[in-house]
């Protein structure tokens, strides 16, 4: 069985072919730049190596025509018949309080995601694109929808409440959802199997640390509480976004800069201008951070250890919500791939029986793998991510279900 995943963004479609027997990915690639003249398509299969073409694409409908083309190409393809694909599915950032599992599209399904453009502006609509694009180019192949705040709704009401007046989240929704669902859904199994335990028997934090970055906590499987909350800005220090902040600094802004006088635009000083980038005023992306730091370069030692400690806190706070762990897991790009990040989050954790081992967690490795001390009560675990994966399998285990 073939499962095709789609994520769509306002100007990109990504995609990635799953054989689900073996769980491996035989096709991949990225439509870019949509409706702009840079517009490209870089793609990849198991047999043929990376190719990158510019192209003229004006919608998301022409970009999955394209890809479907490719995936059915005589020569390089990896189907040679639509039907292959059993289904289609789509990563869907936001589900609102409407969605909290992963669902068969129908026209019903397609009105609810629509209700949620307004607290999901930036993707959902372009995810709406993708689903009405994938509808045209394959009409008889089920869609499946996976949402990155599905695995976030078991929160309870006192954790994802904002304490403002009650009538905004009757009204408006407003309440926090979390985000990175899929990934902390992933890595939370893939620990439980690396501890040898179901996961219905294990209390875990998951730290997914890349631009965006969110921190879960996890009991007996469920999400107890996590870090980003209404929009995927808030909680630990991230690449461009400033996570918490006190919601003062925004009206004090707002009375003293007149550019400041709209959302639109401290929205983006939030989103865009802050974080690791903001601070440093040299980069948003943590490989630049660390090399500046090596060299001296005081404001990028100051982002590095802001996001650090943010994380740092978020994750004792977490200790003490779930009266203790029993693992501790790393992912995404810096999660997985920087040291230096780990070895200073985990330091002086002791008293909480987070204990590293410093000469494993600096050997490289793209695998899963332990990073704690032989005592370390808790388990340090590093985890690669596979949202891929997780959204063909939910997508699978939907339209299983279904028939
Ligand atoms: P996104 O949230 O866009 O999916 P990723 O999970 O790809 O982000 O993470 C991107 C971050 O990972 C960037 O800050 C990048 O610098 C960092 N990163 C990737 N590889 C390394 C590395 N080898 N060392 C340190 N940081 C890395």
């Amino acid at each position: 069985m073939k499962v095709l995943v789609v994520n769509c963004g306002s100007s990109s479609v990504k995609y990635t072919l799953f054989e689900m027997e073996s769980e491996k990915k035989v096709a991949w690639g990225l439509v870019e730049c949509i409706g702009l003249p840079e517009a490209y398509y870089k793609r990849q299969t198991i047999s043929v190596d990376e190719k990158k073409d510019s192209v003229e694409i004006t919608n998301h409908t022409e970009a999955v025509e394209l890809i479907i083309k490719d995936l059915l190409d005589k020569e390089t393809g990896s189907i040679v018949n639509v039907n292959e694909i059993a289904v289609v599915g789509h990563r869907i950032v936001h589900g609102g309080d409407k969605f909290s599992k992963s669902v068969l599209v129908t026209e019903k399904v397609k009105e609810g995601l629509k209700e949620c453009f307004t607290i999901a502006p930036l993707h959902n609509p372009a995810h709406y694109a993708g689903i009405l694009a994938v509808e045209k180019m394959l009409p008889k192949i089920p869609s499946v929808l996976v949402f990155d705040t599905a695995f976030h709704q078991t929160m309870p009401d006192y954790a994802y409440m904002y304490a403002i007046p009650y009538e905004y989240y009757k009204k408006d929704h407003i309440r926090r959802y979390g985000f990175h669902g899929t990934s902390h859904n992933y890595v939370s199994r893939r620990a439980a199997v690396m501890l040898g335990k179901p996961l219905s028997d294990l209390k875990l934090i998951t730290a997914h640390l890349g631009n965006g970055s969110s921190i879960t906590a996890i009991e007996n499987g469920k999400v107890i509480d996590t870090s980003m909350g209404f929009t995927p800005l808030q909680g630990v220090v991230m690449g461009t976004r400033c996570g918490d902040i006190d919601p003062a600094i925004l009206t004090y802004l707002l009375d003293k800069y007149p550019q400041y006088k709209s959302g639109d635009a401290l929205n983006v000083l939030m989103n865009k201008k802050s974080g690791l980038y903001g601070i440093s005023e040299l980069s948003a992306d943590m490989r630049t951070i660390l090399k500046a730091t090596a060299e001296d370069n005081k404001r990028a030692k100051l982002a590095f250890e802001m996001l650090c400690y943010s994380v740092k806190k978020y994750i004792s706070a977490y200790y003490g919500i779930l009266n203790g762990i029993d693992g501790l897991v790393f992912t995404a790009g810096i999660g997985e791939n920087s040291a230096p990040v780990r070895k200073e989050i985990c330091a002086n954790l002791n008293a909480l029986g987070i204990e590293m081992d410093v000469k494993k967690n600096g050997e490289y490795s793209s695998k899963e793998r332990f990073v704690s001390t032989e005592n370390s009560k808790v388990k340090i675990m590093i985890i690669p991510t596979n949202e891929e994966l997780m959204i063909a399998k939910e997508s699978k285990k939907v339209l299983t279900t279904s028939n």
